[in-house]
């Protein structure tokens, strides 16, 4: 038989988390604060409690997924006793801090804290290419619960320092809202003239796909060996041909406001002497000296 599970927050996302548990057969206990949110879970299988104690108490594992850690704090503050011995898995988005807060807590507690981060959309839970990365410091309780957790997505252990799943999960998601910003300024400068952007959809998709395929790997090679010279293109050329995205945006009736820091990045790279290496020093250049 599968282990029984508990889900607390059922927004979205837990909703999601909790039907994959259902059907992946494991017995489901469901907290929401607002409790309507439990009716489409209940006539799934699922098990609602009235109580978030009440919840905890149902299970081993407990899963929690709500919109900021500090709600997760808020929650679970006053059931330190319920967790004690049993196992939290939060997988509600944070920074590195935070998951090393609510792991000295856990730990202040008895508990087991795994922190959790989800590389998918509510649609893509339990289905191929979805993961959610983990990392907490007993590595052992991970691997009890991981065939639990595989119900989810697949799993991708990163360590046992709490904090390194939410610094891979928003790792990935800067790359992401890099790209998606690049994205939407290219769309906003093509349909300036009227050209619709499923016309230049196919032209910057393959763009983004190749330039990705080199710079990520080009771009972690110079920065893992510190050789930023370039033959390629270096930053005092792409500064000067900066100027022209800035510009062209203006003509085009476009806002810059999106840009423009990147256009002081670039600035900087040259005035502090880097004009000859490539963007691959920008990396460097983020760092707060
Ligand atoms: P929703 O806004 O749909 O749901 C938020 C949930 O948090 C609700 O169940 C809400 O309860 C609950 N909640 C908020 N504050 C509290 C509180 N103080 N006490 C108790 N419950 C609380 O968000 P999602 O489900 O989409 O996202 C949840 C987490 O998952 C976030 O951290 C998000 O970043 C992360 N995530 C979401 C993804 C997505 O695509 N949706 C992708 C990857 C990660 P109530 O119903 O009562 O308001």
């Amino acid at each position: 038989a599968q282990s029984p599970v508990t889900v607390l927050g059922l927004g979205l996302m837990g909703t999601a988390l909790a039907s994959a548990l259902l059907k992946a057969g494991h017995p489901t206990t469901v907290w929401n604060r607002t409790a309507s949110k439990t009716g489409p879970l209940a006539a799934q299988g699922a098990t609602p409690a009235d109580t978030a104690r009440d919840a905890i108490t149902a299970s081993p594992l407990t899963i929690v997924c709500l919109t900021t850690n500090k709600d997760v704090r808020a929650l679970l503050a006053p059931e330190a006793e319920s967790l004690a011995g049993r196992t939290v898995v939060n997988l509600t988005n944070g920074t590195p801090a935070q998951a090393r807060e609510l792991a000295a807590w856990a730990a202040d507690h008895g508990i087991t804290y795994i922190d959790g981060g989800i590389m998918a959309v509510p649609q893509m839970i339990a289905t191929p290419g979805a993961y959610i990365l983990y990392s907490g410091t007993d590595e052992a309780a991970f691997a009890t619960h991981r065939p639990t957790l595989q119900a989810l997505a697949d799993t991708k252990w990163v360590g046992k320092d709490p904090g390194l799943a939410a610094l891979y999960d928003l790792s990935l998601l800067t790359g992401m809202y890099g790209m998606t910003m690049g994205v939407a300024q290219a769309y906003a400068l093509i349909g300036s003239e009227g050209i619709p952007a499923g016309e230049f959809a196919p032209l910057l998709r393959d763009w983004v796909a190749a330039m990705t395929d080199a710079i990520v790997p080009e771009t972690a090679a110079a920065v893992d060996t510190g050789q930023h010279l370039t033959d390629v293109s270096n930053l005092a050329m792409n500064r000067e041909a900066f100027t022209n995205f800035l510009q062209a945006y203006a003509e085009q009736g476009l806002r810059t406001e999106l840009f423009e820091p990147l256009q002081g990045l670039l600035d900087r790279a040259v005035e502090e002497g880097h004009g000859a290496d490539g963007l691959s020093r920008l990396v460097t250049l983020l760092k707060q000296s």
